[in-house]
């Protein structure tokens, strides 16, 4: 087999889409599977909508994600020269020609066609001028394209996904490769850069399937090898539509804000058109590189499923080591900018480890914890008034009002001691344990939902857990039923 070499091609004129990085995952676990080589291309020919700060952050993105290039970055743009030798060459070869139609006949010649419901194709008027009009034209400054001369004739392919795929020649104009300002042509472009970075592969999305024959008829007009092409499918969200970010998120760059692990998104973007033998769903880089091949590659469409992502996310955190997630939320919670952090004691990777581990079973972002958990970092100031209506009843006023003065005496701050202490004093005072645990619970967190609750009062410390019952009684005396 010839080396592999494939390239991840994305144009910068917007983030990192997960539509993008899911053709990006499938090149790199090929080239990675073969032993090959995994390319990046940014295809920032178009001045007005390529930025760099955004192929400074398409790169960052990748990344993120583990995927860096086996060779220096091409920069598609510094290429025009090459391309537009290559056009000059297919011009001598006589497989393109110069087409002087304005935009505006261009565009008549579109409406005729629709008004008479046929499908519109250039008129190849152009075609057969003769040298003579041609030099007088070019001679006036009249403004031109190049177009290519499409053969007859069928042009067919072995997709890699999708099998034998043949295009009738006859329903492929002659399509522009220069355009009147100058610039080359995406079709053009992609074909001289795929030879001369010499890719084996070309493994992109659905929607690029119909360039493909474009493609293939270039290649082979300049006598060059064409490569094998296979096309991933389409990724749809839950409504079966495209993605859209209306309705999802669609950069990586967002799923990373929004707290996901870079593992778990590649994991789950694999998911999306790859079947993993015996229908794993959660596997890691190593093993899917071992396994990955295009017969278990999808030809159908692949679901966004955002429940199953978040599933995975947490799978993931299950399993993540404790340090490297502290040092996320702990990123997580200087940027929200939490009140009461610089208590530098609760920003520590300690603390945090021992929040983690009690969260964990319960979150499936890194945001999560910092959502659900925010009591560990900074103290409630306001109490869920539901909790504060079933909870906070006169029967347990008096008896919570003894128990904070109670928990004072307790110089042993340890879960089992903190437990029994409770437990022992609710059945001397008459009330059950759960009575008040629920108070307790509202005093600490501001909320009726948290692990267990001596595990929070022996992480939170004696000092912060008396504060916050005594900033929670001075509130709460107000609270009218
Ligand atoms: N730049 C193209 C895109 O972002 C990809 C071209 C290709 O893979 O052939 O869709």
């Amino acid at each position: 087999m010839k080396e592999v070499r494939v390239r991840f091609a994305p144009s910068p004129t917007g983030f990192l889409h997960v539509g993008g990085a899911r053709t990006a995952i499938f090149n790199w676990l090929f080239a990675k599977n073969k032993g090959g080589k995994f390319l990046l291309r940014i295809e920032d020919t178009d001045p007005e909508r390529s930025k760099s700060e955004l192929s400074a952050q398409i790169l960052r993105s990748m990344e993120w994600l583990g995927m860096t290039a086996d060779e220096e970055i091409v920069y598609q743009a510094l290429n025009i020269n090459r391309h537009k030798k290559v056009v000059n060459e297919l011009i001598g070869l006589g497989k393109a020609y110069y087409a002087f139609e304005t935009q505006e006949e261009l565009d008549q010649m579109r409406k005729d066609a629709k008004a008479k419901k046929q499908q519109y194709k250039y008129n190849r008027a152009s075609l057969d001028l003769n040298t003579e009009t041609i030099k007088k034209y070019l001679a006036e400054g009249k403004p031109y394209a190049i177009r290519f001369k499409v053969p007859d004739g069928s042009t067919e392919f072995i997709d890699i996904v999708h099998g034998k795929t043949v295009f009738n020649n006859s329903e492929i104009e002659d399509f522009v490769i220069l355009r009147s300002d100058g610039s080359p042509v995406y079709q053009i472009a992609v074909v001289v850069d795929d030879h001369d970075m010499k890719i084996s592969h070309v493994i992109r999305g659905d929607d690029h399937l119909s360039n493909t024959p474009k493609q293939i008829l270039l290649y082979n007009a300049l006598g060059w090898e064409v490569p094998d092409f296979a096309h991933l499918p389409m990724i749809l969200d839950e409504q079966k539509k495209k993605l859209s970010k209306r309705r999802n998120p669609v950069s990586v760059e967002e799923y990373k804000k929004k707290g996901y692990l870079a593992e778990a998104l590649f994991n789950f973007l694999t998911l999306l058109g790859f079947a993993p033998e015996g229908n794993k769903e959660i596997f890691s880089k190593k093993e899917t590189t071992k396994e990955f091949t295009f017969e278990r590659v999808n030809k159908s469409s692949a679901v966004f499923d955002m429940k199953k992502l978040g599933w995975i996310n947490s799978e993931y955190l299950k399993l993540a080591d404790p340090i490297i997630l502290s040092g996320l939320v702990r990123n997580k919670i200087l940027e929200l900018k939490l009140p009461e952090v610089d208590d530098t004691t609760r920003l520590n990777i300690e603390y945090l480890c021992k929040v983690i581990s009690l969260m964990k079973e319960r979150v499936s972002t890194i945001n999560d914890f910092v959502e659900f958990g925010r009591y560990f970092f900074t103290a409630p100031v306001t109490f869920e008034e539901n909790g504060l209506q079933k909870h906070w009843n006169q029967k347990i006023r008096t008896v919570f009002l003894r128990y904070f003065d109670d928990l004072n005496e307790i110089s042993n701050w340890e879960i089992e001691i903190l437990e029994d202490h409770l437990r022992k004093f609710a059945e001397v005072n008459n009330v059950k344990a759960g009575e008040l645990i629920h108070v307790l619970r509202l005093s600490l967190t501001g909320i009726t939902i948290s692990p267990g609750i001596f595990d929070l009062m022996s992480i939170l410390d004696k000092e912060t857990v008396i504060k916050r019952i005594g900033y929670f009684l001075n509130r709460v005396q107000e609270f009218k039923f």
